[in-house]
C-alpha cells in the first residue's frame, strides 16, 4: 500500500480492522475512541474523561496506569524482552508460578501459562483429558459445560460453552460434549443480594448425564463458579458444593474458570476460596496482569500434575503450549500486579467497599424496565426488560447513553454488567449508579 512503514494511518480511516465481538458497521459509522487511561477513568478522543465501570473487560482490577506496573513493564522490556518457556527458562516465570501456588487454596500448587482465558479453558480441557489417559482411564473423552457458560472463544472452549452463537456459525465441533442446565432462575431468585437461595439441586443433574453416559466416559466438568459473561449468574446456596460431591463420586475433575473471579473480583483472591469449594482445576487470565499485558494461567492439583511426572525423565510430559506461555513482560506485569494488590489490599477493599455497592445496586429497584437485580464484590448484574420482539436494544442504547455521560458499563442482551477496579471509592460509585439512574429513566 502507499501508507509505508513509519507513517501512522489516518485514524479517519476506520475500515481495516476487523473488529471483535462488535458490530463493526455500526460502531465505524459512530466510533467510541479511547486514546488513554489513568486511574479509574478512560479519556476519550474528544478529550472527555469517562468512568471505567466495567474494568476494561473485567481485566484491570488495579486501575489503569499504576505506576507500578507500568515500571515494570518499562524495565523489563529493557533487561529480557522474550524468552522461550520450552526447555529453556527465565526466573520470573518461576517466581511467578510459586506465587500463585501460594495464592490458591488446597494443592492447587502447578501453574501452566497461557495469553488468554480462552486459551486457559482449552489448556484445562486438555490436561484433564490427558490426566485421565495418564491414568489409564483413555474412555473418559467426555467433557460437560453449562447452558449460559463462557470460556472464551476457542474451540473446546465454544464446545463446552452454553452460547448458541459462539456455535452456531462454526460447526460441530468437539463432539462427546454436554451441558448441564444454567442457575438463571429469577422466578424463584430476582432481586436477591449474594448468592440466591434456590437452585443448589440443580448440580443434580450431573446425576442425570453419569446414568445417560456412564462415569467412565466423562473427563471433566466445567463452570464458572459464578458467570459473567452470560449476565452475572450467582451460584446458588450450595449449588458448588454439590457439583463438587458429584464429581468427587464419580471420578470426575471439577474445572472453575476464573477468568473473571479470580482476583479478588468478590473480594476475596478466588471464587475457590470465597465459597470454600477446592476446585481440581482453576483457569484465570485478565486480572492476573490487571489486563496490561495478555497473560492467562492454568493452576492444577498437584496430583494432577504428579500423574504426568511418572513416565521417562528425558520424554516431554504433556504436549502442550505456546511460544509466549510466560512471556516475560507478562510475567513481570503479573508480579508487579499481584504486588500492588497486596501492598495496597485490594482483595479486602473490595470486600469492604462491597456492602455500600450491594446498597447502590439494589437502589436501582422500581427504576424503569429492571426486572432483577444481582450483585456480589464488587459485580452487579441488572436486567432489563427486553423491548417487544427487540431483544439487547433496550441495554444497548442504555450503554451508549452511559458513555454519552461519562461512564462504561457493558451489555450482554439485556443485561448491564458492572465490574469497576478493586481502586474504586464510594464517590466514583454514587457517580456510576446515578449516571444509571438517570440514563434509565429516560431510556423508552
Ligand atoms: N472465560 C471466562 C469466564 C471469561 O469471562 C472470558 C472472557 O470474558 C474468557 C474465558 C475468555 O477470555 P479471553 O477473552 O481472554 O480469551
Amino acid at each position: 500500500t502507499a501508507q509505508g512503514a513509519g507513517v501512522p494511518p489516518s485514524v479517519n480511516d476506520l475500515s481495516s480492522f476487523w473488529m471483535p465481538f462488535t458490530a463493526n458497521r455500526q460502531f465505524k459509522a459512530a466510533p467510541r475512541m479511547l486514546v488513554g487511561a489513568q486511574g479509574v477513568h478512560y479519556t476519550t478522543d474528544d478529550g472527555r474523561q469517562v468512568l471505567d465501570g466495567t474494568a476494561g473487560l473485567w481485566c484491570c482490577n488495579a486501575g489503569h496506569g499504576h505506576p507500578a506496573i507500568v515500571q515494570a513493564i518499562q524495565a523489563q522490556a529493557a533487561e529480557l524482552d522474550y524468552a522461550p518457556a520450552f526447555q529453556m527458562g527465565h526466573p520470573k516465570a518461576f517466581a511467578l508460578a510459586n506465587r500463585l501456588a501460594g495464592m490458591l487454596p488446597g494443592d492447587l500448587d502447578h501453574v501452566f501459562f497461557t495469553n488468554s482465558g480462552s486459551e486457559s479453558a482449552d489448556t484445562a480441557l486438555k490436561i484433564a483429558l490427558a490426566y485421565h489417559r495418564m491414568r489409564g482411564e483413555g474412555s473418559r473423552t467426555r467433557l460437560i459445560g453449562r447452558e449460559r457458560g463462557y470460556h472464551g472463544v476457542n474451540f473446546g472452549g465454544i464446545s463446552v460453552g452454553g452460547i448458541t452463537n459462539n456455535r452456531r456459525f462454526f460447526g460441530t465441533l468437539l463432539t462427546g460434549v454436554d451441558h448441564l442446565p444454567h442457575t438463571h432462575r429469577p422466578e424463584k431468585n430476582a432481586f436477591s443480594r449474594g448468592q440466591p437461595a434456590h437452585g443448589a439441586e440443580l448440580a443434580d443433574d450431573l446425576e442425570r448425564l453419569v446414568a445417560l453416559h456412564g462415569a467412565e466416559t466423562i473427563a471433566a466438568v466445567i463452570v464458572e463458579p459464578m458467570a459473567g459473561s452470560t449476565g452475572v449468574l450467582m451460584p446458588p446456596k450450595g449449588y458448588l458444593e454439590r457439583l463438587r460431591a458429584l464429581c468427587d463420586r464419580h471420578g470426575i475433575l471439577l474445572i472453575f474458570d476464573e477468568v473473571i473471579t479470580g482476583f479478588g473480583r468478590l473480594g476475596s483472591s478466588f471464587a475457590c476460596e470465597h465459597f470454600g469449594v477446592l476446585p481440581d482445576i482453576v483457569t484465570t487470565a485478565k486480572g492476573l496482569t490487571s489486563g496490561t499485558v495478555p497473560m492467562g494461567a492454568v493452576v492444577t492439583r498437584k496430583g494432577i500434575y504428579d500423574a504426568f511426572m511418572s513416565g521417562p525423565e528425558t520424554a516431554i510430559e504433556l504436549f502442550h503450549g505456546y511460544t509466549y506461555s510466560a512471556h516475560p513482560l507478562a510475567c513481570a506485569a503479573a508480579l508487579a500486579t499481584l504486588d500492588v494488590y497486596q501492598s495496597e489490599d485490594l482483595f479486602g477493599r473490595c470486600a469492604a467497599l462491597a456492602p455500600y455497592w450491594e446498597e447502590r445496586v439494589h437502589g436501582l429497584k422500581g427504576k424503569p424496565h429492571v426486572i432483577d437485580l444481582r450483585n456480589m464484590g464488587l459485580i452487579a448484574g441488572i436486567e432489563l426488560e427486553p423491548r417487544p420482539a427487540k431483544p439487547t436494544e433496550r441495554a444497548f442504547e442504555a450503554f451508549l447513553k452511559c458513555y454519552e455521560a461519562g461512564l462504561m458499563i457493558r451489555t450482554t442482551g439485556d443485561i448491564i454488567a458492572l465490574s469497576p477496579p478493586l481502586t474504586i471509592d464510594r464517590e466514583h460509585i454514587d457517580t456510576i449508579f446515578d449516571t444509571l439512574a438517570t440514563v434509565l429513566d429516560i431510556l423508552d
